[in-house]
């Protein structure tokens, strides 16, 4: 598992919570603009109340869409993880990733940073010898060795593979065999 569901969870519900406030503030600032055009004694309210009243919905719809945009940043991190799922290596190129959650690879970059940064994707990180790989570590999982250390009978090369699962060297295509 590569989300971490509670966080992803408690966050969720206060993005919920801040679209309903956001929206009830900024219908009261549309409906009291309605008021003031509807109302028989419309020069009661100058040009100044009204700017205001549109200024301050303005930014009450301006909340809910940064709002809005984190929720579908967040769940970005379920299609991640199940493309990291289907992996068999511990090792994702990150256009690879990209191809299997149709994202470009530059947001797909800046949302695996944000995601990893904020810890709601856990248990990969950015290689750090070649930051175009994610590598898949599930030390915190509870389901442990989750993959198997081989060598390379051709090259030598370490790699890992999930248990019972072959896998192509990355440095030299050799086919290895199951463990
Ligand atoms: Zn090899």
């Amino acid at each position: 598992m590569y989300v971490n569901k509670k966080k992803i969870s408690v966050t969720l519900g206060m993005i919920k919570v801040k679209i309903i406030v956001w929206g009830i503030l900024g219908s009261i600032f549309l409906l009291s603009l309605m008021g003031s055009l509807l109302d028989k004694n419309i020069d009661k309210y100058g040009a100044g109340f009204r700017i205001s009243v549109i200024v301050l919905a303005a930014i009450c719809a301006l909340f809910i869409v940064l709002n809005v945009l984190k929720r579908i940043k967040i769940m970005s991190a379920y299609r991640i993880s199940n493309a990291f799922e289907n992996d068999s290596d511990g090792i994702m190129k990150i256009s690879e990733i990209a191809n299997s959650v149709h994202m470009p690879v530059p947001k797909l970059e800046k949302y695996l940073l944000w995601l990893l940064n904020n810890n709601y994707l856990i248990n990969c990180r950015f290689d750090e010898r070649n930051q175009s790989n994610i590598i898949l570590t599930d030390v915190n999982s509870a389901q442990t060795n989750q993959f198997v250390v081989m060598e390379c009978v051709s090259c030598g090369a370490r790699i890992q593979a999930r248990p019972g699962q072959g896998v192509k060297c990355p440095s030299c295509g050799t086919f290895i065999a199951p463990k």
